[in-house]
């Protein structure tokens, strides 16, 4: 009898499983540690436990077979337009915005940031409007414009372009603004690129450029050699408006230049393609979402279409955009980071995807999101994949899931009839 205590001790450890959600079977990708293999990823208190080759069941509260499937860090998209709901017509600080949760976690997105919707003026606005009743983890480029993105009139006007208070509105919510955005500009004069470095120096961000018009006053080529400071970042890189090809179709050499310096390109969803690229993101609005961007994983795909191997494009979709907005605590599957995972499939068959002017590339591969994880908690379940089968179920069952490892399914009183 003197042993019992110790076996009482033993079989009380096992009937407590230690971890909350055990994803089982899939291959993981994931580049911050260089993995690309079959592996089992548990979580436990919405944080990642643990990342092996043979996690036992019995560990768990919930086993889910991701066999045949990729389990990739939850999608980090940082650029899209996601400040709606202030009634702005054809504004992006308004209108031309959606509102996140529709768009992300269906496309194993857990991670955006909005790409200066909103300025100094307006961004408490969009925090309580937008990023504080979003489960999407919303951040934000703030607007070197005070108006943020309130259409051409206001985008032009050098005088709402001030570094001091953008900067200061940056500092007072550093957990959120990852950056400072100038986009849209016009006019000749370089001053919304040097205000905005001033104000990405003052509160020690990176800067994210949209060139705008394409003047000859101040050329591409200055921007990516000069302007920019190393880790700022040329969004729309593919674009092919600003120069970004020489005239026989090549790369133009400055923005190789730019790229030895450290200056990031980022695709805020293009036509082209080129051996090299930093991030992948979808500039996600209202003229984007049902033309040739479509989603996060409509671009990856087109990005396996052009050639780029399974394991670059989730690079490029997780851990290269975290380490760009500084959250390097994102995407990534390391025991300790927020338990953002997504679940993918790779379908074969024959699919197409769209550039800016309409024309089509024909691919063999589309990625498919079955499952998406925030924070520990399902989120989104293309197929149910996590939940048990309703004929194995007692006749008057009620909740399925449970809410240590299950964000889907609220608690209902009734169970439905049967016939
Ligand atoms: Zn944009």
């Amino acid at each position: 009898m003197k042993f019992l205590p110790t076996l009482l001790l033993t079989s009380a450890m096992f009937a407590q499983p230690s971890y909350d959600l055990l994803l089982k079977g899939g291959h993981v990708i994931d580049g911050k540690n260089k993995i690309s293999a079959v592996r089992d990823v548990a979580i436990r208190d919405g944080k990642i436990a643990e990342v092996a080759a043979d996690i036992p069941a019995a560990r768990a509260a919930k086993v889910v077979d991701v066999s045949g499937l990729y389990v990739t860090p939850g999608l980090v998209d940082i650029h899209v337009h996601v400040y709606a709901g202030t009634g702005k017509r054809g504004a992006y600080c308004g209108d031309n915005s959606v509102y996140p949760d529709g768009f992300t976690f269906r496309a194993g997105v857990t991670t955006v940031a909005d790409a200066g919707s909103s300025g100094w003026r307006n961004f408490p606005d969009f925090k309580d409007r937008v990023i504080d009743r979003s489960q999407t983890r919303v951040l934000a480029f703030l607007n070197i414009v005070g108006a943020g993105m309130r259409g051409a009139k206001f985008e032009n006007n050098l005088a709402d372009m001030e570094a001091g208070p953008t900067a200061d509105m940056a500092l007072r919510h550093k957990d959120v603004i990852v950056g400072i955005k100038t986009a849209h500009y016009t006019g000749p004069e370089w001053t919304p690129v040097e205000r905005a470095v001033d104000a990405g120096a003052k509160a020690g961000i990176p800067i994210m450029v949209d060139f705008g018009d394409n003047r000859a006053e101040r050329p591409s080529s200055d921007l990516w050699t000069k302007k920019l400071r190393p880790g700022d970042i040329y969004t729309h890189c593919f674009s092919g408006l600003r120069n970004e090809l020489d005239a026989s179709g090549h790369v133009n050499p400055a923005m190789l230049e730019g790229r030895r310096r450290g200056v990031i390109f980022d695709v805020g969803h293009g036509g082209g393609s080129f051996a090299w690229r930093d991030s992948i993101s979808t500039d996600l609005h209202i003229g984007s979402m049902n033309s040739g961007m479509k989603d996060m994983l409509n671009v990856m795909s087109k990005f396996l279409a052009m050639g780029l191997s399974m394991d670059d494009v989730i690079l490029r979709s997780t851990w290269n955009p975290a380490r760009e907005i500084h959250h390097e605590e994102l995407g990534n599957l390391s025991p300790g980071s927020p338990a953002d995972v997504t679940v993918l499939r790779l379908e074969t068959g024959d699919f197409g995807y769209t550039d800016m002017y309409g024309a089509r590339l024909r691919g063999k591969q589309k990625l498919v999101c079955e499952l998406t994880v925030r924070n520990g908690k399902v989120v989104y379940d293309l197929n149910g994949i996590t939940r048990p089968d309703w004929e194995a179920l007692p006749e008057n069952y009620t909740q399925t899931g449970d809410t240590r490892w299950d964000s889907i399914t609220p608690a209902r009183r009734t169970a439905p009839r049967r016939k």
